[in-house]
Protein backbone atom coordinates (compact mmCIF):
# COMPACT_ATOMS: atom_id res chain seq x y z
CA UNK A 1 0.00 0.00 0.00
CA UNK A 2 1.37 3.32 -0.46
CA UNK A 3 2.16 5.49 2.46
CA UNK A 4 2.29 9.29 3.00
CA UNK A 5 4.41 11.34 1.94
CA UNK A 6 5.42 14.73 2.92
CA UNK A 7 7.94 16.92 0.83
CA UNK A 8 8.21 20.03 2.07
CA UNK A 9 9.37 20.50 5.49
CA UNK A 10 11.87 23.58 7.16
CA UNK A 11 13.60 22.81 10.51
CA UNK A 12 15.70 25.02 12.92
CA UNK A 13 18.62 24.53 9.93
CA UNK A 14 16.33 27.73 8.22
CA UNK A 15 13.03 28.78 9.86
CA UNK A 16 11.45 26.32 11.11
CA UNK A 17 11.42 26.24 14.71
CA UNK A 18 11.90 22.15 15.17
CA UNK A 19 15.28 20.35 15.34
CA UNK A 20 15.17 17.48 12.71
CA UNK A 21 14.96 15.31 15.58
CA UNK A 22 11.70 16.92 16.89
CA UNK A 23 10.59 16.83 13.23
CA UNK A 24 10.86 13.29 12.69
CA UNK A 25 9.26 12.45 16.15
CA UNK A 26 6.32 14.19 15.00
CA UNK A 27 6.20 13.08 11.45
CA UNK A 28 5.95 9.34 12.82
CA UNK A 29 3.27 11.08 15.01
CA UNK A 30 1.63 12.26 11.72
CA UNK A 31 1.61 8.75 9.69
CA UNK A 32 4.29 10.23 7.68
CA UNK A 33 6.30 7.28 6.05
CA UNK A 34 8.48 9.25 3.42
CA UNK A 35 9.61 12.93 4.42
CA UNK A 36 11.64 15.50 2.52
CA UNK A 37 13.50 18.04 4.81
CA UNK A 38 13.60 21.44 2.31
CA UNK A 39 15.49 24.14 4.20
CA UNK A 40 15.93 27.59 2.64
CA UNK A 41 19.77 27.56 1.46
CA UNK A 42 20.75 24.75 4.14
CA UNK A 43 21.01 21.11 3.67
CA UNK A 44 22.57 20.90 7.43
CA UNK A 45 19.87 18.73 8.94
CA UNK A 46 20.19 16.27 6.61
CA UNK A 47 23.15 14.07 7.99
CA UNK A 48 21.57 13.59 11.29
CA UNK A 49 17.80 13.18 10.18
CA UNK A 50 18.65 10.36 7.78
CA UNK A 51 20.24 7.76 10.81
CA UNK A 52 16.88 9.18 12.83
CA UNK A 53 14.90 8.80 10.19
CA UNK A 54 15.75 4.81 9.78
CA UNK A 55 15.39 4.63 13.44
CA UNK A 56 12.05 6.07 13.39
CA UNK A 57 10.87 4.35 9.87
CA UNK A 58 11.08 6.88 7.99
CA UNK A 59 12.58 7.37 4.64
CA UNK A 60 14.35 10.69 4.34
CA UNK A 61 15.00 12.37 0.89
CA UNK A 62 17.34 15.09 0.50
CA UNK A 63 15.76 18.63 -0.37
CA UNK A 64 16.59 22.36 -0.47
CA UNK A 65 14.57 24.99 -1.33
CA UNK A 66 16.20 27.86 -3.36
CA UNK A 67 15.06 31.26 -4.20
CA UNK A 68 15.12 32.63 -7.42
CA UNK A 69 14.33 35.91 -8.92
CA UNK A 70 12.26 37.12 -12.03
CA UNK A 71 12.33 40.64 -12.27
CA UNK A 72 10.87 41.55 -8.84
CA UNK A 73 9.35 38.90 -7.99
CA UNK A 74 10.62 35.75 -6.05
CA UNK A 75 10.05 32.39 -6.86
CA UNK A 76 10.69 29.45 -4.94
CA UNK A 77 12.54 26.06 -6.25
CA UNK A 78 12.53 23.01 -4.12
CA UNK A 79 15.00 20.53 -4.79
CA UNK A 80 15.23 16.76 -4.05
CA UNK A 81 17.48 13.72 -4.62
CA UNK A 82 20.65 15.41 -5.28
CA UNK A 83 23.91 15.05 -3.62
CA UNK A 84 23.98 17.15 -0.87
CA UNK A 85 27.87 16.50 -0.55
CA UNK A 86 28.54 18.25 -4.22
CA UNK A 87 30.79 20.97 -3.39
CA UNK A 88 29.37 23.13 -6.53
CA UNK A 89 26.04 22.87 -4.80
CA UNK A 90 27.31 23.71 -1.18
CA UNK A 91 29.60 26.31 -2.48
CA UNK A 92 26.61 28.21 -3.59
CA UNK A 93 24.06 27.44 -0.55
CA UNK A 94 27.31 28.82 1.32
CA UNK A 95 26.67 31.92 -0.78
CA UNK A 96 23.23 32.37 -0.25
CA UNK A 97 23.62 32.15 3.81
CA UNK A 98 26.10 35.13 3.50
CA UNK A 99 24.30 37.03 1.46
CA UNK A 100 21.39 36.41 3.61
CA UNK A 101 23.28 37.38 6.57
CA UNK A 102 24.32 40.55 4.37
CA UNK A 103 20.36 41.23 3.84
CA UNK A 104 19.31 40.78 7.61
CA UNK A 105 21.80 43.70 8.52
CA UNK A 106 20.68 46.01 5.74
CA UNK A 107 17.11 45.23 7.06
CA UNK A 108 17.92 46.16 10.51
CA UNK A 109 19.75 49.46 9.59
CA UNK A 110 16.28 50.03 7.77
CA UNK A 111 14.18 49.37 10.60
CA UNK A 112 16.74 51.49 12.67
CA UNK A 113 16.20 53.98 10.53
CA UNK A 114 12.42 54.41 11.18
CA UNK A 115 12.47 54.42 14.32
CA UNK A 116 12.79 50.64 15.41
CA UNK A 117 15.43 49.73 17.81
CA UNK A 118 15.60 46.35 16.75
CA UNK A 119 18.98 44.78 17.14
CA UNK A 120 20.79 42.16 14.79
CA UNK A 121 21.76 40.07 18.12
CA UNK A 122 18.31 39.30 18.84
CA UNK A 123 17.58 38.17 15.24
CA UNK A 124 21.24 36.27 14.94
CA UNK A 125 19.58 34.43 18.34
CA UNK A 126 16.17 33.75 16.65
CA UNK A 127 18.76 31.97 13.53
CA UNK A 128 20.89 30.27 15.62
CA UNK A 129 23.22 28.27 13.24
CA UNK A 130 20.69 28.13 10.70
CA UNK A 131 19.69 30.52 7.44
CA UNK A 132 18.52 33.69 8.40
CA UNK A 133 15.73 35.24 6.94
CA UNK A 134 12.48 37.35 7.24
CA UNK A 135 10.77 35.34 9.43
CA UNK A 136 13.44 35.07 11.97
CA UNK A 137 13.21 39.16 11.76
CA UNK A 138 10.32 38.90 12.29
CA UNK A 139 10.11 36.61 15.56
CA UNK A 140 12.68 38.55 17.14
CA UNK A 141 10.49 41.65 16.47
CA UNK A 142 7.89 40.23 18.21
CA UNK A 143 9.72 38.92 20.95
CA UNK A 144 11.53 42.36 21.48
CA UNK A 145 7.95 43.81 21.74
CA UNK A 146 7.95 46.16 19.06
CA UNK A 147 5.41 45.04 16.64
CA UNK A 148 2.52 42.49 17.33
CA UNK A 149 2.60 40.01 15.55
CA UNK A 150 4.72 38.09 13.11
CA UNK A 151 1.86 38.71 10.25
CA UNK A 152 2.02 42.34 11.11
CA UNK A 153 6.05 42.31 10.85
CA UNK A 154 5.53 41.31 7.32
CA UNK A 155 2.97 43.66 6.20
CA UNK A 156 4.02 47.16 8.33
CA UNK A 157 7.59 46.42 7.68
CA UNK A 158 9.16 43.90 5.78
CA UNK A 159 6.81 42.57 3.43
CA UNK A 160 7.71 43.01 -0.43
CA UNK A 161 7.11 46.48 -0.82
CA UNK A 162 7.34 47.73 2.56
CA UNK A 163 9.84 50.42 3.91
CA UNK A 164 12.37 47.99 5.64
CA UNK A 165 12.27 45.49 2.17
CA UNK A 166 15.21 44.33 1.13
CA UNK A 167 16.21 41.55 -1.80
CA UNK A 168 18.42 39.23 -0.94
CA UNK A 169 21.31 37.74 -3.18
CA UNK A 170 19.21 35.99 -5.87
CA UNK A 171 19.96 33.68 -8.96
CA UNK A 172 17.58 33.35 -12.03
CA UNK A 173 15.19 29.83 -11.84
CA UNK A 174 17.14 28.64 -14.63
CA UNK A 175 20.78 28.95 -12.25
CA UNK A 176 18.58 27.68 -9.49
CA UNK A 177 17.70 24.70 -11.35
CA UNK A 178 21.24 24.05 -13.38
CA UNK A 179 22.44 24.01 -9.55
CA UNK A 180 20.10 20.73 -8.58
CA UNK A 181 20.86 19.14 -11.90
CA UNK A 182 24.43 19.40 -11.70
CA UNK A 183 24.52 17.71 -8.32
CA UNK A 184 22.46 15.08 -9.97
CA UNK A 185 18.99 16.17 -8.66
CA UNK A 186 15.18 17.36 -9.45
CA UNK A 187 13.58 20.54 -9.47
CA UNK A 188 10.35 21.83 -8.54
CA UNK A 189 8.47 24.75 -8.66
CA UNK A 190 7.25 25.32 -4.79
CA UNK A 191 3.74 26.66 -4.21
CA UNK A 192 3.13 28.37 -7.50
CA UNK A 193 -0.28 29.81 -6.31
CA UNK A 194 1.75 32.61 -4.21
CA UNK A 195 3.51 34.76 -7.19
CA UNK A 196 3.55 33.02 -10.26
CA UNK A 197 1.34 33.37 -13.25
CA UNK A 198 0.65 31.54 -16.29
CA UNK A 199 2.72 32.81 -18.58
CA UNK A 200 5.84 32.76 -15.81
CA UNK A 201 5.06 28.85 -14.95
CA UNK A 202 5.57 28.18 -18.87
CA UNK A 203 9.04 29.93 -19.21
CA UNK A 204 9.57 28.04 -16.28
CA UNK A 205 9.09 24.69 -17.86
CA UNK A 206 10.88 25.88 -20.89
CA UNK A 207 13.76 26.58 -18.36
CA UNK A 208 13.89 22.72 -17.84
CA UNK A 209 12.11 22.51 -14.35
CA UNK A 210 11.32 18.93 -13.45
CA UNK A 211 8.14 19.58 -11.75
CA UNK A 212 5.69 21.76 -9.63
CA UNK A 213 4.63 21.34 -6.08
CA UNK A 214 0.76 20.72 -6.69
CA UNK A 215 -0.11 20.50 -3.11
CA UNK A 216 0.55 22.88 -0.87
CA UNK A 217 -1.57 24.24 2.36
CA UNK A 218 -2.10 27.44 0.20
CA UNK A 219 -3.50 25.41 -2.98
CA UNK A 220 -7.22 25.45 -3.41
CA UNK A 221 -8.64 22.62 -4.94
CA UNK A 222 -9.37 24.46 -7.86
CA UNK A 223 -5.63 25.49 -8.16
CA UNK A 224 -4.31 21.65 -7.77
CA UNK A 225 -6.76 20.41 -9.97
CA UNK A 226 -5.34 23.11 -12.56
CA UNK A 227 -1.75 22.42 -12.00
CA UNK A 228 -2.16 18.25 -11.87
CA UNK A 229 -3.55 19.22 -15.87
CA UNK A 230 -0.43 21.17 -16.25
CA UNK A 231 1.35 18.40 -15.00
CA UNK A 232 0.06 16.09 -17.27
CA UNK A 233 -0.14 17.79 -20.58
CA UNK A 234 3.39 19.04 -19.80
CA UNK A 235 4.94 15.36 -18.77
CA UNK A 236 6.19 16.86 -15.71
CA UNK A 237 6.18 15.34 -12.41
CA UNK A 238 4.10 16.19 -8.88
CA UNK A 239 5.62 17.22 -6.05
CA UNK A 240 3.52 18.36 -2.21
CA UNK A 241 3.56 18.72 1.14
CA UNK A 242 2.81 21.11 4.36
CA UNK A 243 5.91 23.25 4.48
CA UNK A 244 5.71 23.41 7.88
CA UNK A 245 8.02 25.28 9.73
CA UNK A 246 6.88 23.94 13.14
CA UNK A 247 3.77 24.99 14.40
CA UNK A 248 4.58 28.92 15.23
CA UNK A 249 2.73 29.65 12.58
CA UNK A 250 -0.92 28.71 12.64
CA UNK A 251 0.68 25.63 10.87
CA UNK A 252 -0.04 23.03 13.75
CA UNK A 253 -2.24 21.05 12.16
CA UNK A 254 -0.93 21.09 9.12
CA UNK A 255 1.65 17.79 9.48
CA UNK A 256 -0.34 14.54 7.91
CA UNK A 257 -2.69 16.79 6.34
CA UNK A 258 -0.86 17.82 3.24
CA UNK A 259 0.92 15.09 1.59
CA UNK A 260 1.16 13.09 -2.04
CA UNK A 261 1.47 8.98 -1.94
CA UNK A 262 4.87 7.54 -2.16
CA UNK A 263 4.18 6.40 -5.70
CA UNK A 264 4.86 10.00 -6.40
CA UNK A 265 8.30 9.64 -5.37
CA UNK A 266 8.98 6.31 -6.76
CA UNK A 267 7.84 8.44 -10.11
CA UNK A 268 10.76 10.67 -8.97
CA UNK A 269 12.80 7.99 -9.12
CA UNK A 270 12.02 6.55 -12.54
CA UNK A 271 12.53 9.84 -14.01
CA UNK A 272 16.02 9.87 -12.50
CA UNK A 273 17.31 6.54 -13.77
CA UNK A 274 15.63 7.16 -17.32
P1 LIG B 1 13.15 35.01 3.14
O1 LIG B 1 13.54 33.71 2.49
O2 LIG B 1 14.09 35.43 4.19
O3 LIG B 1 12.84 36.08 2.14
O4 LIG B 1 11.79 34.71 3.92
C1 LIG B 1 10.74 34.19 3.19
C2 LIG B 1 9.80 33.45 4.12
O5 LIG B 1 9.09 34.41 4.88
C3 LIG B 1 8.76 32.67 3.33
O6 LIG B 1 9.19 31.34 3.12
C4 LIG B 1 7.57 32.72 4.25
O7 LIG B 1 7.66 31.66 5.18
C5 LIG B 1 7.72 34.02 5.01
N1 LIG B 1 6.92 35.11 4.42
C6 LIG B 1 7.17 35.81 3.30
N2 LIG B 1 6.24 36.76 3.08
C7 LIG B 1 5.38 36.67 4.13
C8 LIG B 1 4.19 37.38 4.50
N3 LIG B 1 3.73 38.39 3.77
N4 LIG B 1 3.59 37.01 5.64
C9 LIG B 1 4.07 36.01 6.38
N5 LIG B 1 5.15 35.29 6.09
C10 LIG B 1 5.81 35.62 4.98
FE1 LIG C 1 10.35 29.16 5.17
FE1 LIG D 1 8.73 28.74 -0.07
ZN1 LIG E 1 9.11 26.37 2.39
Amino acid sequence: MDGKADLHLHTSFSDGALSPRELIDRARQAGLSTIAITDHDHTGALDEAYGLGTLAGIEVIPGVELSASVGEQDVHILGYFFDHRDPGLQEHLALFRQERLKRAERIVEKLNGLRIPLSLASVLDQAGSGAVGRPHIANALVDEGLTGTYHEAFLKYIGFGKPAYEKKYLVTPREAIALISRAGGLSFLAHPAHAVDEKLLLELIAAGIDGIEVIHPSHSPERIAHYTGIVTEYFLLSSGGSDFHGGKRNDREALGRYFVSTHTVEMMRRRLQS
